[in-house]
């Protein structure tokens, strides 16, 4: 046997025992973003509500996206690691009511989850498993009243327009830290408060000061839809 062909069948064990899990660096901190479902139901594509009904009138879950400092994130990380609702059961009926799906067609339930896990949370899976992602997502949705901290500064969901300042101020003052706006437009094109964006530190845990500058695409005033 010549010495290429030993080292070769040496390796062999080595390589079919790789590691699933993506090779992707450790990520800096989490971006916990939450929606206002009036701005995604309002645009020319519009939405659908799930089974269940139409939602309650309150911002709810986009995602738990882990980033890095440069302002790149990865995703997709494991495909190995599919998600699996049986692990995730106990926590179904709080994330219909506070991370619906309202894409059309209103089908699957669990699509939007789905989505999310394999795209951001196999990212974060050295961290949190499959039930501790949702389960901090959750956690975190309760520990924020981003309604509550807009009413009290007298920013309500009534189709006026509003200051992304004073947005910014109200959602600061009741949190502690500065969030990240992002909009979107309407069906006649004008541009509405569609999602918060605030940082998380790497374990999930608490709340801090985004690592990166925060480009919002929003405009100085913006319009606050009902739903
Ligand atoms: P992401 O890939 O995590 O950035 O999420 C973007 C995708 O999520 C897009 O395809 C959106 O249409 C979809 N999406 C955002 N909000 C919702 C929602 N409430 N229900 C279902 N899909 C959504």
């Amino acid at each position: 046997m010549t010495l290429p062909s030993i080292m070769l069948l040496l390796l062999l064990p080595l390589l079919f025992s790789a590691p699933s899990t993506s090779t992707a660096r450790d990520f800096d901190f989490f971006y916990f973003v939450l929606q206002w479902p009036g701005s995604f139901c309002d645009t020319k594509k519009s939405c659908c509500y799930p089974a269940t009904g139409k939602p309650t009138a309150d911002f709810s879950i986009h995602g738990l996206w882990p980033n890095y400092a440069d302002g790149s994130y990865p995703s997709n990380c494991d495909r190995q690691n599919a998600y699996d609702a049986s692990q995730i059961a106990d926590l179904m009926e709080i994330l219909r009511s506070h991370w619906p799906s309202l894409a059309c067609p209103s089908g699957d339930e669990s699509t939007f989850w789905k989505h999310e896990w394999q795209k951001h949370g196999t990212c974060s899976e050295s961290v949190l498993d499959q039930h501790a992602y949702f389960g901090t997502a959750l956690r975190l949705r309760t520990q924020i009243n981003l309604l509550q901290a807009l009413q009290d500064a007298g920013i309500k969901p009534d189709g006026g327009l509003y200051s992304s300042t004073d947005i910014s101020s109200a959602i600061r003052n009741s949190t502690g830290f500065e969030p990240k706006l992002g909009c979107n437009a309407d069906g006649g094109g004008n541009r509405q408060l569609y999602e918060v964006s605030v940082c998380v530190d790497a374990k999930g845990e608490r709340l801090i000061e985004c690592p990166i500058s925060s480009i919002s695409n929003c405009p100085p005033r913006v319009e606050f839809p009902p739903f």
